[in-house]
């Protein structure tokens, strides 16, 4: 199929765009690497009046490291997660991801903003958004305002953002020394959504388990963190016996739907040996103060 015929606006500046969508609101839609708008508007799922085109906006294109946190600007690509040294010696998770995202292809327009601001439930990025707790940056003609990524996902693709703002940053808090981290992910063919995945980062006090953080993917609305998982882990000596307790908590805990995909008891399933892997590869990097 082809789109509804939609108007095509090329803002050159930050103001121009946020005047633009002030003027077209619900009408008009942003964007930005086009790799989740566009299938939506040639499937006709959406019908935007207007596209405002950031691609022009250069001011957002930086990755820079301020205040302990990588401040991503909203037309930086996905593929810049493989390559960029602030990021892979900064956020190494991001470049694990970036292995799991569709194709280089995908990866050479989608940008890291679009993919948390999109929200697919199935993605990578707002998973690794919520797991870090990230903050977007976010303006309108009325001003300027900070967003905590826990607070944008607000069922199936429904965020926060409203229709006349534009995210100009995303800013990921880079994790503690000794940190581990691990991404774990189940899908059909390479490159393809995640049928299941879970998003896990562990710091140790002594032998035990100090803190740690598990969010969830392609198992609910949107990204989802589990909070009385993490719970059940703090304090614990890591191992087999603690892990699958955890795993176990988490299978109970996750509703997902059934689809043409996965069931739904096929997903949780898989969420459970998914949290194993999380953690032992998580513990692993820990133990190795964060060096692996
Ligand atoms: C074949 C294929 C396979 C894919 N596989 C995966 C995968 O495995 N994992 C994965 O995570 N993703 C996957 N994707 C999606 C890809 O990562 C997209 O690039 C990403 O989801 C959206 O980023 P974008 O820059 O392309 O956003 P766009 O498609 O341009 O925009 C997406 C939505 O976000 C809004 N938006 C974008 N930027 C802003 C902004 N700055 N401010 C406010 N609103 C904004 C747009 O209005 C739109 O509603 C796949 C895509 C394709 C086509």
């Amino acid at each position: 199929m082809k789109p509804a015929p939609f108007g095509y606006l090329k803002p050159a500046s930050i103001d121009e765009a946020l005047e633009m969508l002030q003027e077209h609101g619900d009408d008009a839609k942003i964007i930005a690497g086009g790799q989740s708008l566009m299938p939506l508007l040639n499937m006709r799922l959406a019908r935007p009046g207007v596209l405002i085109d950031i691609n022009g906006l250069s001011d957002l294109t930086d990755i820079s490291e301020q205040d302990s946190r990588l401040h991503i600007g909203a037309i930086c690509r996905q593929r810049r997660m493989d390559d960029h040294a602030l990021i892979s010696t900064r956020l190494p998770i991001l470049t694990a991801a970036a292995r799991l995202i569709s194709h280089p292809q995908i990866r050479s327009r989608g940008t890291i903003v679009g993919s948390v601001v999109h929200g697919d439930p199935s993605a990578e990025l707002p998973a690794i958004a919520l797991a870090l707790d990230a903050e977007l940056s976010i303006k309108s003609t009325k001003g300027e305002r900070a967003l905590p990524v826990r607070e944008l996902y607000q069922g199936y693709y429904m965020t926060a953002v409203a229709a006349e703002e534009l995210v100009t940053e995303i800013r990921l808090p880079i994790p503690t020394a000794g940190t581990g981290w691990s991404i774990q992910e189940i899908s059909r063919r390479h490159g393809d959504f995640a049928l299941a995945g879970v998003v896990a980062f562990v710091t140790l006090q002594g032998a035990d388990i100090g803190d740690c953080t598990l969010v969830f993917y392609g198992l609910g609305e949107s990204a989802l963190r589990l909070e009385s998982a993490e719970q059940l882990l703090r304090g614990q000596r890591p191992g087999k016996d603690s892990f699958r307790a955890v795993a176990q908590e988490v299978s109970s805990q996750l509703t997902p739907d059934d689809d043409v995909h996965a069931s739904a008891q096929y997903r949780c399933a898989l969420a459970h040996e998914l949290t194993i892997r999380a953690l032992e590869e998580a513990v692993d990097r820990a133990t190795a103060g964060g060096e692996l």
